[in-house]
C-alpha cells in the first residue's frame, strides 16, 4: 500500500510498503481523510520529537514511521476477538495506546500512562492506506458526522479536555489567546461548555474572520490596542475568568495574564517549546491559577456529539483537501511557506478527491 513514510528529518518518503496485518485485538481501517497537524510539521522540520529515538518501550517503534492521528475511514478487517467494531463501520480513533498495567492506567488516567504511546507518532499512523489499531481506540462515528468532520475528533477532543482542565462554569467569560486549529475548536467548545462571551485574540485577518463565525463574541488584533483593556470595559473591569493560551510563547502568555481577572485560570493549552517567564507577583495578589493540559482521556464522546449536532462547526476550517502523494509539496511544505494561510490540510490516499 502506499504510505508517507518518517525517515528523518527533511525525510518523509511516500512509498509503496506492505499492508499491515492485524493481530487479535486489532482492526484495520481503510482510510478516507487524514488532517495534518502542527506536530506533523514540527516532526518534518525539526523532528525527531515525540517520535521515540529508540524503539518506543511499549509499541518498539521508532523510525521509520508512518506520521497521521487526524483520521477517518472504514473498518475492512477485525481481528478473531474483536466484539465491539464490524468490518463495514464507519469509525474514528482515540490515538492514545496505554499499557493497561501501571498506576495511572488503572485509575483510567490513560493520558498520564508512564508507558504512552501515540498513533502516528509510536505506532504507525494514517498517512496511508490502511491502518491497523487496537480496538479499544475504536469509534463509530454518528450518522451525520461525516468523513471529513469525523477528522476534527481528535483536535476537539484536545479542546474539550482544556475546558475541563479551566473548570469553566456556566455563564463565566473566556478569552481565546490565538485563533489556530487549537484554538478555533477551544473557542467552540468553551461556547459550549456555557461560557457566557468569549473573546478571540488573533494577529492573523483571515483568521480573525474565522473566530467570528465560529462564534467569538468579538475578536481582537493584539497589534492594535491593548485587549486587557477592551475586555475590562466590556466585564465592568472584571475581565475574563479563563483563558486559553493556544499559542505556546511568551507574548501569548503575557496577554493570557492581562485579559484575566482575580481568581482566573489560564490554561496552556499551546506547546510551548521554549521557557516562559511567569510574573508570579502578579499571580499571587489575584490567586491567578496556571494549568497545562496534555492529550485526552474520555473526550472522544462529546466531540462527536458536538460534531455531529454542529455545535462545533468544522467546515470553514478545511482550507484545502490534498492527495497522499502530494503531502510533502501541497501540504507540509505549504503550511511552512504560508502558515498563516492555513488551517486544516486534510489528505486522502484515494484516487480522486
Ligand atoms: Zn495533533
Ligand atoms: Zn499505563
Amino acid at each position: 500500500m502506499k504510505a508517507a513514510v518518517w525517515y528523518g528529518r527533511d525525510d518523509i518518503r511516500i512509498a509503496d510498503i506492505p499492508e499491515p496485518r492485524v493481530t487479535k485485538d486489532q482492526v484495520k481501517i481503510r482510510v478516507r481523510w487524514c488532517g495534518i497537524c502542527g506536530s506533523d510539521v514540527h516532526e518534518y522540520r525539526e523532528g525527531p520529537m515525540i517520535i521515540s529515538r529508540k524503539p518506543h518501550p511499549l509499541t518498539g517503534k521508532s523510525s521509520p514511521i508512518i506520521l497521521g492521528h487526524e483520521f477517518s475511514g472504514d473498518v475492512v478487517e477485525v481481528g478473531e476477538d474483536v466484539k465491539r467494531i464490524a468490518v463495514g463501520n464507519r469509525v474514528t480513533i482515540n490515538c492514545l495506546i496505554y499499557c493497561g498495567e501501571c498506576l495511572y492506567c488503572r485509575l483510567g488516567e490513560y493520558n498520564m500512562c508512564l508507558k504512552l504511546a501515540t498513533v502516528g507518532l509510536a505506532w504507525d499512523g494514517a498517512f496511508a492506506e490502511s491502518v491497523v489499531v487496537p480496538e479499544y481506540t475504536v469509534l463509530k462515528l454518528p450518522d451525520p458526522v461525516t468523513y471529513e468532520m469525523a477528522t476534527f475528533a481528535e483536535p476537539l477532543a484536545v479542546a474539550v479536555r482544556a475546558v475541563k482542565r479551566s473548570r469553566l462554569k456556566v455563564g463565566d467569560t473566556a478569552v481565546v489567546v490565538g485563533a489556530g486549529p487549537i484554538g478555533l475548536l477551544v473557542l467552540q467548545a468553551a461556547r459550549s461548555g456555557g461560557a457566557s462571551r468569549v473573546w478571540a485574540i488573533e494577529p492573523i485577518p483571515s483568521r480573525r474572520d474565522l473566530a467570528r463565525q465560529l462564534g467569538a463574541d468579538e475578536v481582537f488584533d493584539p497589534a492594535r490596542g491593548d485587549a486587557g483593556k477592551e475586555i475590562a470595559e466590556r466585564t465592568d473591569g472584571l475581565r475574563a475568568n479563563v483563558a486559553f493560551e493556544c499559542v505556546g510563547n511568551q507574548s501569548a502568555f503575557d496577554t493570557a495574564v492581562r485579559v484575566t481577572g482575580r481568581r482566573a485560570m489560564i490554561v496552556m493549552v499551546g506547546m510551548a517549546l521554549k521557557p516562559i517567564e511567569v510574573p508570579f507577583f502578579r499571580l499571587w495578589g489575584h490567586e491567578k491559577e496556571i494549568t497545562t493540559c496534555t492529550g485526552y482521556v474520555d473526550e472522544f464522546p462529546a466531540a462527536l456529539a458536538f460534531l455531529a449536532d454542529r455545535r462545533v462547526k468544522v467546515e470553514p476550517m478545511i482550507t484545502a483537501k490534498i492527495k497522499l502523494d502530494d503531502f510533502v509539496e501541497k501540504g507540509l511544505k505549504e503550511m511552512m511557506r504560508n502558515p498563516g494561510q492555513y488551517i486544516k490540510i486534510l489528505v486522502t490516499p484515494e484516487g480522486e478527491l
